[in-house]
């Protein structure tokens, strides 16, 4: 199937875009988006992926290069999106896209602008929305898209969630004011930096409650899953996820992709993405626009002392930690023991055999905690097919990286952007290289202090934010109490 269309019409919509399963065999008819869309997860467990990647070629590009300049990013944002969704209406779809990325919702009315450093590493930055990290890019549509569909099925959903800190506070950002969606976020109790818990608890809204859990990030995720677990509370409440396994969020994050090649690549040459990565959903999202047919030569994958992926791609061997081996590092956001959309990358891999998928993701790794792909066959061509590269950084080079930065172009980073670019300057990749910038570093300014021995400068809409009054209820860990607080809430969070 293929959706290639010279003047990228509705040629491939007509044939419809469905979703399968990565852990689907059957032959069975995909789904429509929308329905994929509430869902998150597939109920075999398996992770939703259409059927086949849309194919883009060098017209449409040139199209959308037109596109980006004269209508900005929420128009580019409507062409690549309607390649995936045929159960909106175009007109319908371009006013999701033109609410999701407003102007003015962003600190860069660009919204993913790219600047150049004088070694001539360019950085794409994500990180100008509401939350100050990436994550705004890909929840922004989201909340969107969900409120949409919401109100056409007319019904509501609870938002249940763990976070250790950018994914509650980019995801309340985005459902905040949206009476069918009501959000119950778990955080673990006085582990996320002053600002982030600024960022979050201050919410005031009736649909949002912040819960802070005595315990860690590990303890939150496992409350969700024991609600998760409950079937009947489960259907009663409508529970449903924001997490990166819910495919729209990385449909959203294939976008910026397209943006920052057209921006950068005139003449129509590939260019080279470095990503830190933690769940493999940001660079996931670069693989499908490859798969696509984006001219990307190759993706740099960057962790930090977590180097799980670092280590598959490398070996072959997917080793999953548990939480004591993982190490609390100074881009906490990449503090990741088990990549949540690897799952996708590997359903590629192995050609779409959900078998294998299924025996691989929900057998293996679940009694022996990894497994062993370096015997598949061709291995490297098919890592060399998918143009990946990777490396791990630490804390030193983080700081190395944040004060070079610094003293060569007065440019700040956060510890995140400065895995990247540690990697993409340690890996010698030929042609052009772009660093995801995915933080402000105002959201992790001790690390900056340390590199460099300044305060951060503070954009102004986060003024004092610190000393705003929290909207937050404190609970021991325990998913009854839990269960408890959402019981109380009256449904449809409107009226609370
Ligand atoms: C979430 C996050 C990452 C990691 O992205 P993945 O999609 O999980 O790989 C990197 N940096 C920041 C600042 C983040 O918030």
């Amino acid at each position: 199937m293929s959706f290639t269309s010279a003047h990228g019409t509705a040629l491939g919509r007509l044939r419809g875009v469905r979703y399968v399963s990565t852990r689907d065999s059957s032959g069975a008819p995909g789904r429509p988006f929308c329905d994929i869309l509430l869902e998150g997860l597939a109920p075999d467990g398996g992770l939703y992926l259409p059927e086949s990647y849309p194919e883009v070629n060098a017209e449409t590009l040139e199209r959308w290069r037109h596109v980006l300049r004269t209508d900005g990013y929420a128009a580019l944002a409507h062409e690549v999106t309607s390649l995936f969704i045929d159960d909106i209406p175009q007109a319908d779809l371009r006013a999701i896209c033109e609410r999701a990325y407003a102007p003015a919702k962003f600190l860069d009315p660009a919204v993913a602008p790219v600047s150049q450093l004088s070694d001539g590493l360019w950085l794409l930055h994500l990180s100008n929305g509401p939350s100050a990290a990436f994550k705004d890019m890909a929840m922004q549509l989201l909340g969107e898209l969900f409120e949409y569909e919401l109100e056409r099925r007319d019904t509501s959903i609870t938002i249940l969630g763990a976070t250790s800190g950018d994914t509650g506070s980019a995801a309340e950002y985005a459902l905040m004011g949206k009476p069918r969606v009501s959000v119950f976020m778990l955080s673990p109790q006085g582990r996320m930096t002053p600002f982030q818990q600024a960022q979050m608890f201050s919410i005031d809204d009736p649909s949002i409650t912040n819960i802070a859990v005595a315990g860690v990030f590990d303890d939150c995720q496992d409350i969700v899953k024991e609600i998760n677990a409950d079937a009947d509370f489960k259907r009663r409440h409508r529970i449903g996820a924001v997490n990166s396994i819910n495919w729209a969020r990385l449909m959203a994050q294939v976008v910026y992709y397209f943006a920052a090649w057209l921006q950068i690549s005139n003449d129509g040459r590939p260019v080279s993405f470095a990503v830190p990565s933690g769940n493999f959903g940001n660079i996931a999202a670069g693989h499908v626009a490859k798969s696509m047919g984006l001219p990307i030569h190759r993706l740099i994958l960057a962790t930090n002392e977590n180097n799980v992926l670092d280590e598959f791609f490398t070996t072959g061997v997917y080793r999953i930690r548990e939480s004591a081996e993982t190490h609390a590092t100074s881009s906490p956001s990449m503090d990741i023991s088990k990549a949540s959309n690897f799952e996708r990358f590997v359903a590629d891999l192995v050609e779409r055999d959900g078998d294998r998928v299924a025996e691989l993701f929900g057998v293996r790794l679940r009694e022996e905690g990894s497994f062993d792909l370096s015997e598949l066959r061709s291995f490297r061509d098919q890592l060399a097919t998918h143009g990946f590269v990777t490396g791990a950084s630490t804390h030193a080079d983080r700081l190395h990286q944040i004060r070079r930065t610094y003293e060569e172009d007065g440019v700040l980073i956060d510890p995140h952007t400065a895995d990247a670019v540690q990697v993409a300057r340690s890996m010698q990749v030929c042609g052009t290289v772009v660093a995801l910038e995915t933080a402000l570093p105002v959201k992790f300014g001790e690390t900056i202090t340390e590199a460099l021995g300044i305060d951060v400068p503070r954009p102004a809409v986060f003024d004092g934010i610190e000393a705003l009054p929290r909207y937050v209820v404190e609970l021991g860990n325990d998913a009854e109490a839990v269960k408890e607080i959402i019981e109380a809430a009256p449904a449809g969070a409107a009226s609370k």
